[in-house]
């Protein structure tokens, strides 16, 4: 099985599960607040001069060395997003390996401890070279497989991991062969639920890919974000063009747009607006309107617009058809799309009833993204 994922993106440590004890491996992971486990491998480390129930060799965690330094075993360590050979002090996360399968792009196996390398379950850990960490797990293959498997998958460094019985891959789900392993290496998801509030629960369906965005920005800052308008239906578009109409020296053009006496647009037509496509986060009166755009972009994330500093988009531009395209998509994915569900955020009358109109908009829909959904 292989697991890739993104090291900036999420929390990449080794665990050692409860001290001086062996735990099946999805009990090993700890997760912070506000974080999920995306995966797990088994990562037993050794040092056979230590006690067999408290894991072997070295451990490093965020610059702390949890256990002492193994000189039988080759150590790998994770520091500055990069996967090294040795190099333990002061890394992020740092552990004893089996053996070494790739170094410097090529195979290269070296394995001091005499390890067996035969046909058998084997567990590996290896960086791609666009940065990213795999954790993989083959059954009956020899250290031999396992390194030319990293190598094909692109990994310009890989290690062995602890294997046989011990091999084991959690992503929610365990696939192991039934032992108790003292020791895991995990790759930590932040849990989006944890970190976003919505001031109107209904407005919470936001593009997956925005809500991940601020969710890492708020996980990051170790604050959560709160919105104040996200997904907005037809009908709450209408109800916000009404309310800002009240304001002074406020005016509507034909085509739905409301302006202030400055001329700028205040709110967009039906459809026209990104919350329309749960592509925009309000965070009004919070921290969120301090940001810079150049310190938003660092998280892919940008303001459009200089008087709305509360207002929040993907930084990756994207036109209104393209929006519309890829809110549908999500829609159909995460949410039943019932009819009601359908005319609300379509600008029909939301009554239910698959009428003349809402067929017509069917069609419609599909042939927008038969245009632009490519494959
Ligand atoms: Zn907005």
């Amino acid at each position: 099985m292989i697991y890739e994922f993104d090291p900036k993106k999420y929390r990449f440590a080794v665990e050692i599960g409860e001290k001086g004890k062996l735990e099946r491996l999805d009990k090993i992971p700890r997760p912070k607040p506000g974080e999920k486990v995306a995966c797990a491998i088994n990562w037993s480390v050794f040092d056979w001069s230590g006690n067999a129930n408290d894991g072997y060799g070295e451990v490093e965690q965020d610059g702390v060395q949890l256990k002492p330094e193994s000189k039988a075993f080759p150590s790998m360590s994770f520091k500055y997003n990069k996967l090294t050979f040795g190099n333990l002090l002061g890394a992020q996360m740092g552990v004893s390996t089996a053996m070494t399968l790739v170094l410097n792009g090529k195979i290269d196996i070296r394995n001091p401890a005499k390890m067996s390398t035969g046909s058998d379950h084997r567990t590996a850990c290896g960086q791609r070279k666009n940065g990213n960490i795999l954790f993989v797990t083959m059954e009956n293959v020899t250290s031999k497989d396992l390194a030319e498997q990293m190598l094909a998958l692109d990994c310009t460094i890989a290690f062995q991991g602890d294997s046989g019985g011990s091999t084991g891959y959690y992503n929610g789900e365990l696939y192991d062969h039934g032992r108790a392993i003292a020791g895991a290496l995990v790759a930590y998801e932040i849990d989006v639920d944890y970190w976003l509030d919505f001031s109107h629960s209904w407005q919470d369906r936001i593009y997956p890919d925005l809500a991940y965005a601020i969710a890492y920005m708020a996980y990051k800052k170790n604050k959560k974000a709160l919105c104040t308008s996200g997904f907005r239906s037809a009908e709450e578009q209408l109800a916000s063009q009404k309310s800002a109409l009240k304001k002074k020296g406020y005016y509507q053009t034909e085509d739905g747009r409301v302006y202030n006496s400055k001329g700028q647009c205040m709110v967009s037509a039906v459809g026209e607006s990104s919350h329309n496509w749960g592509m925009a986060f309000d965070s009004r009166g919070t921290w969120l309107e301090d940001m810079s755009n150049s310190e938003l972009k660092k998280y892919g994330l940008r303001k459009p617009m200089s008087y709305e500093p509360w207002h929040v988009e993907l930084d990756k531009r994207t036109t209104v058809p393209e929006k519309k395209v890829k809110f549908y998509k999500y829609m159909k994915e995460a949410y039943p799309m019932d009819a009601k569900t359908f005319q609300m955020i379509t600008g029909l009358k939301p009554d239910g009833v698959v009428g003349k109109a809402t067929l017509a908009k069917m069609r419609e829909v599909k042939e927008l993204i038969n245009k632009y959904v490519k494959g």
